[in-house]
């Protein structure tokens, strides 16, 4: 049995309010796929959590286009 991430295997879609203005926030994708682009701070940020982040949790990144806000929603993984 394998534990999959339900959002990045296209099972489950995950709604995220904005915090700030209560807007929709846009699925910006999981961590490990965002990482090119991301500022070199937050990527030392991610680098230390992942090393303790557990193996059956995908963490995505979500984007509020109004605040410009990102926010790191993890996911429990599921089995298949
Ligand atoms: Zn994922
Ligand atoms: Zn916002």
């Amino acid at each position: 049995m394998d534990l999959v991430c339900p959002i990045c295997n296209g099972m489950a879609s995950y709604v995220v309010k904005c915090s700030e203005c209560g807007g929709q926030m846009d699925a910006r994708g999981a961590v490990q796929d965002y990482f090119d682009d991301y500022s070199p701070y937050l990527s030392q940020n991610i680098t230390k959590k992942m090393d303790g982040v557990e193996n059956n949790r995908c963490v995505h990144i979500f984007h509020c286009a109004n605040c410009r806000e990102d926010k790191e929603i993890t996911i429990n993984e599921i089995k298949m």
